[in-house]
């Protein structure tokens, strides 16, 4: 990509205030055996509060079978969903896209691309949930620097149309990555477009919206 390096710079510039960023535990699906939690990510940032996708918030015929267990944003009694002031989604999976309905009247943002292909191909997801009504969605094409040191980035690979969130913090970027890499694997050893463009940008921390924790570098000298 001609202008990662531009982007690269852009995340590197200085910070005034950083956010922060909280984990929360919506969901977990049963996927090959196993347990695999799904986070949504909260961005706190002196001029907004910031919800990266929404998880889920029912159960469904279609994703019977991932035997999700379910702890909505809307049933989590320290979980203010009036205090959330924006929303975006890395992509519109079902698992990212379900408490959209939560967030009638809050602007949320998606790569236009993700919007078409969500709408327009079958089995991409669970239409109804993406198509809820009352839901507002802002179509974005390409980068967009949402807020001082908050940058949307396309990162094609897990989806064409996906993004992750470029959270510039003191100590470096944070990268709000969705399933861009589902496994720390995917980072240690990138093969997508979306996972090079993460690695390039030397994150301090990636959070991932199936791992508990986030992934970090392996940086030579430290121990
Ligand atoms: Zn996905």
């Amino acid at each position: 990509m001609s202008d990662l390096g531009a982007q690269v710079g852009k995340a590197r510039g200085s910070a005034v205030s950083s956010p922060t960023v909280t984990p929360v535990l919506v969901a977990e699906l049963l996927a090959e055996g196993e347990r695999m939690p799904v986070y949504v990510h909260v961005i706190d940032h002196p001029d907004a509060r910031v919800l990266v996708d929404t998880g889920m918030t029912q159960l469904h015929p279609a994703v019977a079978d991932m035997d999700p267990r379910l702890d909505p944003l809307s049933e989590q009694v320290d979980f203010d969903l009036a205090s959330i002031d924006l929303v975006i989604n890395t992509h519109l999976h079902f698992d990212h896209c379900g408490g959209n309905r939560l967030f009638t009247g809050k602007p949320i943002y998606v790569q236009r691309r993700e919007l078409d292909d969500a709408r327009g191909k079958d089995d991409y997801t669970i239409r109804e949930w993406v198509e809820a009504p009352g839901v507002q969605y802002v179509p974005v094409d390409g980068p967009l620097e949402l807020l001082p040191g908050l940058r949307l980035v396309p990162a094609a690979g897990h989806t064409p149309g996906s993004q992750v969130l470029v959270v510039q913090a003191s100590g470096g970027p944070v990268v709000i990555a969705g399933d861009t890499a589902v496994f720390f694997a995917e980072l240690d050893e990138p093969r997508t477009e979306g996972q090079r463009l993460i690695r390039a940008l030397d994150p301090e921390e990636v959070w991932l919206s199936h791992e508990h924790e986030p992934w970090r570098p392996q940086r030579e000298g430290r121990v």
